[in-house]
């Protein structure tokens, strides 16, 4: 069987990981002409885990990685809203870690790198006969049994079979860095603000993951230098947000970002088939990019290993629906519930349900941790 991967992100790399070993033609091609990763870390909970677990990869990931033990949800001032522990089922299945993405694409590219054929996309597909023909940008025409389409949130193999499927802004501008630890010991921290947010979430025994994001309805926060956009959104947040910003110099690495979200996940069309971001790309409210994108391509090589193809396509496709389409849903209603911010009595809202409830993000944690067997 003869398979396209397009994208050498998160999901492609893993995603090749799986197929080469059993024996298929595996082509992963990549736009860019580099293998770089963009967003400074990235934070795994257990899901995450347990599916680099099944690719071999949770060791040298946890020799890399930070294992934290606890989430709070706290105000600007630092008050406490609601902490929960991550040592309690079914969050204990595995551990929670954070990374630097570098640290992460190197265990995912390690071995496989010299195989991605970089600046190289599609510039159209046409299927018939369950025959996929991939036109490149060289003008070369290949014919393929299976694509994937692993080319992240603003996948152009999506906007080639589905009509309409741009994804959609949050008016959301969030910048992403690493700094110093704050304070010794300091556990991931969400503060909610009421326009803005800021988390905080430790990397090493020196390094903490630092991700701001503000309402920004006409992009006028995304336009301006960074390290000084951050430092005035920010300026009433207490210690330890304060000392993460304080420090900020025009020579710090910011990425800069906005939240969006894909409009549907539908997953299959024909021998296209969507995994990773393509397919369920929303914001990090829940951190789940990179878990459900493993899960993503797991679930997939499983299916190709089990059944033919057409059955493992449609298998594919029964297994993920529901849980990507929850996810999407879930990211995107937290982000809206940070929000409600915006108003005294959205606040009050705001901060009684994260009082009773708990972490947001934890609640969706536990739902997803409970479906797994
Ligand atoms: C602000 C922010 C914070 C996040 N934090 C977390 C977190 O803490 N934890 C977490 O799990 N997830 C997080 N995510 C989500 C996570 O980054 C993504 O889900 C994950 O990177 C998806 O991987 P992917 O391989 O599907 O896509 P990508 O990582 O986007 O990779 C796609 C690849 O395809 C390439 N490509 C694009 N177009 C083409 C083309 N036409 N042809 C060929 N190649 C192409 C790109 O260059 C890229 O290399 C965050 C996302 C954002 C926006």
């Amino acid at each position: 069987m003869r398979v396209l991967i397009v994208g050498a992100g998160v999901a492609g790399c893993a995603l090749y990981r799986r197929l080469k070993p059993l024996g298929f033609t595996v082509d992963i091609i990549e736009k860019s002409s580099m293998l770089g990763s963009e967003g400074a870390a990235i934070c795994l909970p257990a899901n995450a885990m347990l599916a680099l677990k099944k690719l071999g990869l949770s060791k040298p990931v946890l020799d890399l990685a930070y294992q934290v033990d606890q989430v709070e949800y706290a105000l600007p001032s630092s008050k406490t809203l609601a902490s929960a522990s991550l040592h309690t089922a079914p969050l204990n299945k595995a551990p929670f870690v954070a990374l630097k993405r570098d640290d992460l694409m190197s265990i995912l590219r390690k071995d496989m790198a010299a195989d991605v054929q970089l600046n190289s996309w599609p510039e159209d597909i046409k299927q018939d006969n369950n025959e996929v023909l991939v036109t490149f940008q060289s003008g070369e025409t290949t014919s393929y049994d299976l694509v994937v389409a692993a080319d992240g949130i603003n996948s152009a193999v999506r906007q080639m079979v589905q009509v309409d499927s741009a994804p959609l802004s949050h008016k959301v501008t969030n910048w992403r860095y690493i700094t110093k630890k704050p304070v010794a010991g300091i556990q991931p921290t969400y503060y909610v603000g009421n326009d803005s947010a800021f988390m905080i979430y430790p990397i090493s025994e020196e390094e903490v993951y630092c991700y701001g994001q503000i309402i920004d309805e006409d992009g006028k926060f995304a336009s301006l230098p960074s390290y000084k956009v951050i430092q005035d959104i920010f300026a009433n947040y207490a210690s330890p947000v304060s000392d993460c910003i304080n420090n900020l110099t025009p020579e710090q690495p910011i990425v800069l970002g906005q939240l969006k979200t894909v409009k549907n996940t539908e997953s299959l069309f024909n021998r296209v088939v969507l995994v990773g971001d393509a397919l369920h790309g929303c914001p990090p409210s829940l951190q789940q990019g990179a878990g459900m994108s493993l899960e993503d391509i797991n679930c997939l090589a499983d299916a190709l290993e089990q059944y033919e193809l057409a059955e493992a396509l449609k298998h594919y496709q029964q297994q993920r629906t529901a849980r990507v389409t929850w996810t999407v849903k879930e990211s995107n209603k937290i982000i809206k519930l940070a929000g409600l911010g915006r108003s005294p009595i959205g606040r009050f809202i705001r901060n009684t349900m994260i009082r009773l409830k708990g972490p947001a993000n934890v609640v969706g944690w536990r739902k997803l941790l409970n479906e797994m067997e």
